[in-house]
């Protein structure tokens, strides 16, 4: 059996004891195990990055950024690798897995610009003879907790600004897909990153308490389900760290009457099902506004739904594969029968499907619910399958009332041909994302990713300016030089110096 092993001090480091089994989804065998470890496998980390760091953050950013345009190159040249691998474990077809590594080598290329990005304020002559200036000053060792659903991108967002800034970096991957990131941390070293720079660690909770207790981490970022975010956010912060922690997402799509419903089909085909729902932007609620925006979306949506393809992860023709254990499809398949329990129509129903030649694989079919209505828990909660629900909504107001008054405000969609419309609704609804005729409005690299209410604690976003303030601490300087005077700029020293 393959054993995934930690990357630790620049190689590959056993810890021997437990162990989780890695899947391959398209047919439910295990294919690999990956060690699970404990505080002493994290201290190993810990002493190789505080050996590493200070000279990591005293080397010119140039030259950490030359690391990042060489880590750059070297992603590109194995991204057919890469993006098998990671289809491999996860399941997400092949074309898929490639925009999961290329959206995280987009915040490396943010990284590239760090030298620019870190140059700091400057005042002059903000008092007599006085100067003031601030620097951004790394947190030491930032670690990083990332869940299964984007193996690339996700640790990309995160320990390419840290880096970047001057930080050692920790990464604790999910254990149901962790080769891809050891891989990226294999290749950061290839790019002449030091040892101690960049680790990877694996684990469960465990681990991921050891991280948050650990008094030389400084930083952490999450992301994962709302419930462990939450842990994680008052876990992390109650041992004195900085700790941003993304969690659980229901984002809705709200269709407009005026909006171009073939537009909607398509896009609402690819951001409901696409990677079999499991996507922390995908959008698994359509609101249309007007019964008859309703009756005409169902029309065009269940031929689309059913012209979809299910297919094994290397399947080029697939519009998704299988989700990523059985665990979770028995998860996804209890949500459908909950959503019929609690009364709404299931109009098409993905259980129970098989693909011939892989019938152990976690393969579920695409599933779609009408009438389903705000006081189910099957509306509440999060479903992470290729399961798409209508929410039907008389008029604009009460469509922009369900995604504000939602625990989760990750991300929102608004389809529609007004201007006015859009604009009224990107002010008000109390979410962080909002898409206008964009079906997955996952920002740029150089913007910044993060959701509101349950879908995220802490207030700091992750990669683009915000992922660099994260990773940095500002250091503020009040300087005077001697100029022979003998009361000096301050006047009376026994006041508290004032501008005025
Ligand atoms: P998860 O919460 O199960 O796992 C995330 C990480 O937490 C993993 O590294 C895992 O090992 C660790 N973990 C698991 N159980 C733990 C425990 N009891 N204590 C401490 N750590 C624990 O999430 P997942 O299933 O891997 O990922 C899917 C979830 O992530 C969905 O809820 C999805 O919406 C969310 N997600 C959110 C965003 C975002 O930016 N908001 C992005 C992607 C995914």
């Amino acid at each position: 059996m393959r054993k995934i092993t930690h990357n630790i001090v620049g190689s590959s480091t056993s810890s021997g004891g437990r162990t989780s089994p890695i899947y391959d989804p398209n047919n439910g065998v295990i294919q690999a195990e990956v060690e699970l470890g404990d505080a002493a496998v994290l201290q190993q980390a810990v002493d190789a990055a505080l050996a590493a760091q200070p000279a990591w953050a005293a080397t010119n950013p140039q030259r950490r950024a030359r690391i990042m345009f060489k880590f750059k190159e070297l992603v590109e040249a194995n991204m057919e690798e890469l993006a098998h691998m990671l289809s491999a474990e996860h399941g997400k077809v092949i074309a898929d897995s490639r925009g999961d590594v290329q959206r995280g080598l987009e915040v490396i290329e943010f990284c590239c610009g760090i030298p620019h990005i870190l140059k700091g304020e400057y005042t002059q002559g903000a008092g007599p003879g006085i100067d003031v200036y601030s620097m951004r000053q790394p947190l030491g060792i930032g670690a990083g907790i990332t869940p299964f659903n984007f193996p690339a991108m996700i640790p990309m967002w995160m320990f390419g600004p840290a880096i970047a800034t001057g930080n050692a970096f920790i990464l604790k991957p999910s254990e149901r897909d962790p080769s891809v990131p050891v891989r990226l941390t294999e290749l950061m070293l290839e790019a002449g990153l030091p040892e101690g720079i960049l680790q990877c660690v694996h684990g469960d909770k465990e681990m991921v308490d050891a991280i948050l207790d650990h008094p030389a981490i400084g930083g952490v970022s999450f992301v994962g389900s709302s419930d462990i975010a939450h842990y994680v956010y008052n876990r992390g912060v109650a041992a004195g760290k900085r700790v941003q922690a993304m969690g659980g997402a229901k984002n809705h799509a709200i269709i407009m009457p005026d909006a171009d419903l073939d537009q909607v089909v398509n896009d609402l085909s690819g951001a409901a099902f696409g990677s079999a729902g499991e996507r922390c932007m995908a959008l698994p609620v359509v609101v249309p506004v007007s019964n008859e925006t309703a009756d005409k979306l169902r029309e065009k949506l269940i031929p689309a739904i059913d012209a979809l393809r299910v297919g094994i992860s290397t399947d080029d023709e697939a519009h998704y594969g299988p989700v990523v254990t059985e665990a979770h499809k028995q998860k996804v398949e209890g949500w459908i029968q909950k959503g019929v329990d609690e009364g709404a129509e299931l109009v098409v129903d993905g259980r129970g499907f098989t693909l011939q030649g892989h019938e152990k694989g976690f393969f579920i079919g695409p599933s779609l619910f009408d009438h389903v209505t705000p006081d189910m828990e099957s509306y509440k909660e999060e479903i992470f399958g290729p399961v798409l629900q209508m929410v039907r909504a008389d008029n604009f107001e009460e469509a922009l009332a369900l995604p504000s008054q939602h625990q989760y405000g990750n991300g929102v969609a608004i389809f529609t041909r007004n201007g006015n419309a859009a604009r009224e609704f990107a002010a008000r609804v109390n979410v962080g994302m909002v898409g206008i005729n964009v079906p997955i409005p996952v920002p740029v690299a150089y913007h910044s990713f993060g959701g509101w209410k349950r879908s995220a604690f802490g207030d700091t976003n992750q990669h683009g300016m915000e992922g660099v303030k994260f990773w940095t601490k500002v250091k503020t300087i009040t300087q005077r030089w001697p100029d022979g005077s003998a009361d000096g700029a301050q006047g009376n020293a026994f006041v508290i110096p004032t501008m005025g």
